[in-house]
């Protein structure tokens, strides 16, 4: 099983302002361009928020396998078929060799020339030196497959000031079935990602607070991620609208929440003793805990309302207009202080109780 773990981190990018939620990952090579349909998209008409025809952009290392190419490409293709096609999407996916990364790095700088986002030359230093430019996620790859440490890490990097969603991943090992990851593992991980272009997608505002504000506290924020995640892959894998041909199986939807529970709980007794899960921020030692007991809160609340598609159903069409707060009492009935309240006490009941709001897949 490989370890998850997310960080956000809040950053100027010349004069764009980014923001990062990362997960996990390991190894690399040249440079491969996979999937390209908006050579001659305009950027002067603002579509956000629309659902499109157009499917994502991959853009993979030429050191990668054909398995992670077309894991990426199917996972977010998958995930837009569920929830919606949200775009325009690039995802970059790096390897572990350096040739390859910097030959993907060119490709990403004459694009971001090309469209007017970033001075290539900027662009290029920024990949090569930054905490979260391709050569850091290259980086987390190698550290991975060299010292056999399961490690990834990946996110939605912006951009809403340039139209699009972009996504930078380190080397999703698991469709290579390496260091103990799968293949079906690794595609919950991209359904994750892909969660978050469609959580921006219903925030329209160019305000990096405003945005922040409107997209709610970490756990809410990971928490959806992952819960959504874990179930639909699940739902598609049953229903055989998602076809995986690799031996291992997932866990079951409750044993998968049940480790959250343990390791969320633990996470806190042991990185931050005395925080409540709700002011867990990715700054925090104990930021996974965000995501286990968030996905926990997130089944706490399609259960007070009985659709365990709420938050597309009920929550994210009215987040742009009422705003977080706004929209948690008109999808779930209750203010988020309340829940507060009501979701301490269902963190102490005993598992077997807990698990009974969780779908049986
Ligand atoms: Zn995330």
């Amino acid at each position: 099983m490989s370890f998850l773990f997310n960080i956000r981190i809040i950053k100027i990018f010349f004069l764009s302002l980014l923001f990062i939620a990362s997960l996990c990952i390991v190894s690399c090579g040249e440079l491969d361009f996979l999937y390209d349909s908006d050579e001659d998209e305009s950027t002067s008409v603002d579509t956000w928020g629309q659902i499109m025809d157009e499917p994502a952009d991959v853009f993979v290392a030429a050191d990668l396998s054909d398995a992670v190419k077309n894991g990426i490409v199917t996972g977010l293709a998958k995930a837009a078929e569920v929830w919606g096609n949200y775009g325009p999407l690039e995802y970059w996916v790096l390897g572990t060799e350096v040739d390859a990364a910097n030959d993907l790095s060119e490709l990403y700088c004459e694009r971001r020339s090309q469209r007017g986002d970033l001075y290539k030359s900027n662009c290029l230093a920024h990949n090569q030196q930054s905490d979260h430019g391709f050569e850091s996620y290259r980086k987390v790859g190698y550290d991975a497959i060299t010292s056999g440490q399961a490690s990834s890490s990946m996110g939605r990097n912006g951009a809403r000031d340039w139209g699009i969603h972009r996504f930078t991943s380190s080397y999703p090992f698991g469709f290579d079935s390496v260091l103990g990851a799968t293949p079906k593992g690794e595609m919950i991980t991209v359904y994750h990602e892909y969660f978050h272009a469609v959580q921006h997608a219903f925030v329209f505002s160019l305000d990096f607070d405003e945005r922040d504000e409107l997209m709610g506290p970490t756990w809410f924020v990971e928490g959806a991620a992952v819960y959504m995640a874990e179930l639909f892959v699940r739902k598609m894998l049953a229903s055989g609208d998602l076809v995986m041909t690799d031996n291992n199986d997932l866990d079951t939807f409750k044993v998968s929440f049940e480790f959250k529970m343990d390791s969320g709980k633990q996470s806190i007794d042991n990185d931050c003793p005395g925080t409540s899960f709700k002011d867990i921020t990715y700054e925090l030692g104990c930021s996974y805990a965000a995501y286990d007991l968030g996905a926990w809160a997130i089944a706490y609340l399609s259960d007070l309302v009985a659709d365990e598609n709420a938050l597309l159903n009920r929550f994210y069409p009215k987040l742009n207009e009422l705003g977080w707060e706004g929209a948690f009492q008109a999808s779930f009935g209750i203010s988020s202080s309340q829940f507060y309240a009501d979701f301490d006490g269902f963190l102490i009941k005993d598992i077997e109780e807990q698990s009974l709001i969780l779908s049986d897949l």
